[in-house]
């Protein structure tokens, strides 16, 4: 685990309404929209898999209840 990764994002596709929100205040740059579309015919949000600092900015800022989830990693575990 990279030392950047002290948490990550879980995205409901579904409940994403590719505002694109998140991406914009996410400072790592870690999330964008996906090239296809979810079953409302929106491109959601996706994680790029690494480089969450858990800062939960893009949680704030969605404006979609339960779209984005945010966790911080157990820290004693990334030894
Ligand atoms: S928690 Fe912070 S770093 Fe992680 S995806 Fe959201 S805005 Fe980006
Ligand atoms: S997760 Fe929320 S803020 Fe991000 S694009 Fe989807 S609806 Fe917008």
């Amino acid at each position: 685990m990279k030392t950047s990764d002290l948490g990550f994002v879980e995205i409901s596709p579904d409940l994403c309404k590719g505002c694109g929100l998140c991406l914009e205040v996410c400072v790592p740059r870690v999330l964008e929209l996906a090239g296809g579309l979810n079953r409302f015919g929106y491109r959601p949000a996706v994680y790029l898999g690494q480089g969450c600092n858990g800062c939960g900015l893009c949680f704030y800022a969605c404006p979609e209840p339960g779209a984005i989830q945010v966790f911080k990693q157990d820290r004693r575990r990334a030894a």
